[in-house]
């Protein structure tokens, strides 16, 4: 097999994507012209633009100045109604001059409700364009065999028909089930091990077992191993570790473990597999020499030929690395690209880089970007919170500064105009004349009792240096909620843990998360007790299973799912509580509260 070095896929994408981040300013005006010229007229564009100015004819320039001078910003609920209608059966152009036939459902895990967003064939058109881009560089550094296999932790839910007859399901579902999906594999000659009927099973527990035992049985053919987010890659290796004796007897016998019940996908599987008892044997020594060091190295050991793992570990999926690196104990880690259901945004075009500091540089065709400013709120600033930021004017994407932190806004060719996505990002250099974005939260302020302001980023943090206490047990997930039923509100932080730890260690790793927070208004009230001490509560195995359970059964998809941070979703809180072994207080501003001005 021939080295894919910057092969045939490779060469041309990347000299198109150095063509328009060269001329980054220009390819953003025109895209921008394209939009409107091509949806001028829907109902949406004509309240804003009115009937006074002839769009097919101005010049792209002052097209640019009239969109953002006449063109308000806007959020999810101002085209809620419009897509509403969409999805109702109404024809009418109302956002796009383009008959919409499909919708998809945003995750919806960020901010607990799940959002309607018209997806076209574009959607699915750029979401090829930037896999294979991102492919392009990344067979740069690390260079795959043609005709290889991929591992990839997939999952299509269930799509369905709205009262209009428009088929909804996430993104990632549709465009599984699309023709770029095969058009990918074709081009970057990589196949994925899993036939659609297993991709697309809907059962996401048959779905992991699947995906893992075809990786297992084509084992030496993969080349790397892949999902959306690397929260599905976690899970799919943690069910892996009960799993492992099943699925080497299947491999063994040619069978399919009685767990697998839709028939669609027994079938295909069973098509697939035939008895390989040498393999299973190998299979099965490396697995009991894993369990002997708690499966430190399983990915380089099960794929020895696998040459790296591909997944977005940025943002909320930062949590999961620990456990990820364990499994992959030294192969390469390889940040995939930023991207939401309304648009895709960057490439990572540094796959060399550790996660950690990845950046995405954005592709300047995908649509129109536009950057508020954001300003951290001044320390002494003690106003109710509502929001954590100031912001300025948006910007285009051409005047954006290295350092400075925005929220994104975008205008795509799916009829979101100046839509406000709500990530944070932080522009960390540029690639020819694109910004290199960094990826920092969710806008949304997810904890506050009072003046206190923290972000989901404050909590990871806070959180990651709370468990580098737990020594041998290990923080399995995490979310929070902000108590303030009870006099005084206080922040409640809930960890699944694997392993065994003392009461004293929980109260050290409680204490700690409370000073950690170091959001001026949370210290104050924390001082004078406006604000009560923290409390960590301790959940059983599997609470978060249960989570995503219920998720899963509410319509979101494995590929897209992203625990909450954050919630006062009543019946995730009921499943917390209820599933609470131990619950701590923090000791922290203790001695303080006698003496509320003294220094910290
Ligand atoms: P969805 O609701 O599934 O469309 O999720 C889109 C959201 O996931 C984005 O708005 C981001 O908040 C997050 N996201 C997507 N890609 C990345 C990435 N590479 N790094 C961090 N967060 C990301």
């Amino acid at each position: 097999m021939e080295a894919l070095v910057n092969g045939s896929h490779g060469y041309d994408i990347i000299s198109w994507f150095e063509d328009v981040t060269k001329n980054a300013a220009s390819v953003q005006t025109q895209t921008l012209s394209q939009i409107l010229k091509l949806n001028c007229g829907t109902e949406y564009l004509k309240k804003w633009l009115g009937d006074d100015y002839n769009i097919q004819d101005m010049d792209d320039c002052a097209l640019e100045s009239l969109f953002s001078r006449v063109v308000p910003l806007a959020s999810h609920a101002d085209f809620e109604p419009l897509i509403q209608r969409i999805a109702d059966g109404d024809t009418a152009p109302l956002l796009t001059q383009q008959p919409i036939t499909t919708l998809s459902l945003s995750s919806g895990t960020t901010d607990g409700r799940q959002k309607f967003v018209p997806f076209t064939r574009h959607s699915a058109q750029t979401t090829l364009q930037i896999f294979t881009l991102a492919a392009a560089y990344r067979s740069k550094v690390y260079p795959t065999r043609e005709g290889g296999r991929i591992l990839e932790f997939i999952y299509s839910s269930k799509q369905f028909k709205t009262k209009g007859g428009l088929t909804a399901g996430t993104a990632t579902t549709h465009y599984y089930g699309s023709q770029e999906f095969k058009i990918k594999q074709e081009k970057t000659k990589s196949f994925t091990c899993s036939p659609d009927e297993v991709i697309s099973g809907g059962d996401y527990k048959q779905v992991t077992y699947c995906h893992l035992l075809l990786g297992l049985f084509f084992s030496d053919q993969v080349e790397f191993i892949t999902s959306a987010f690397i929260y599905s890659i976690v899970q799919a290796f943690c069910n892996f570790e009960e799993l492992w004796r099943e699925i080497c007897l299947d491999i063994k016998n040619g069978t399919l473990s009685s767990r697998i019940k839709i028939p669609r996908m027994r079938n295909s599987v069973l098509e697939i597999l035939y008895p390989n008892p040498s393999l299973a044997s190998k299979l099965e020594t490396k697995c009991q020499e894993l369990e002997g060091v708690n499966w430190l190295g399983l990915i380089p050991k099960l794929w020895p030929n696998a040459k790296y793992v591909y997944s977005i570990m940025t943002g909320s999926m930062e949590p999961y690395l620990k456990k990820l690196r364990h499994y992959a104990n030294g192969l390469a880690l390889v940040s995939a690209d930023y991207g939401s259901t309304e648009s895709w945004i960057g490439v990572n075009v540094d796959p060399g880089l550790p996660p950690e500091n990845v950046t995405f540089a954005v592709v300047p065709t995908f649509s129109y970007f536009e950057f508020i400013p954001l300003y951290k709120l001044q320390q002494h600033c003690t106003s109710v919170a509502t929001d954590d930021f100031m912001e300025d004017k948006p910007i285009p994407l051409s005047q954006v500064q290295v350092g400075q932190k925005y929220e994104i806004v975008l205008t795509t060719f799916t009829g979101l105009y100046r839509y406000r996505l709500g990530d944070v990002v932080e522009v960390g250099g540029f690639h020819n004349k694109t910004p290199k974005l960094n990826f920092i939260c969710r806008r949304k302020l997810i904890l506050t009792v009072n003046i206190d302001k923290n972000t989901e980023k404050d909590l990871q943090l806070v959180v990651e240096r709370g468990s580098q206490l737990l020594n041998a047990a290990e923080l399995v997930d995490f979310t929070s909620c902000a108590e303030v039923a009870e006099e005084p509100g206080h922040y409640v932080i809930y960890w699944e843990i694997k392993g065994e730890v003392e009461e004293e260690v929980l109260e050290e790793c409680c204490r700690e998360m409370d000073e950690g927070f170091r959001d001026h208004g949370y210290v104050v009230s924390r001082r004078t007790n406006s604000i009560g001490p923290l409390e960590l509560c301790l959940v059983q195995t599997g609470t978060f299973k249960k989570i995503l359970d219920y998720f899963v059964a509410n319509g979101a998809a494995l590929s897209q799912f992203k625990t909450p941070r954050c919630t006062n979703n009543a019946v995730l809180l009921a499943i917390l509580n209820a599933s609470t072994l131990k619950r701590v207080r923090s000791s922290a501003y203790a001695s303080q509260h006698l003496h509320p001005s003294l220094p910290p």
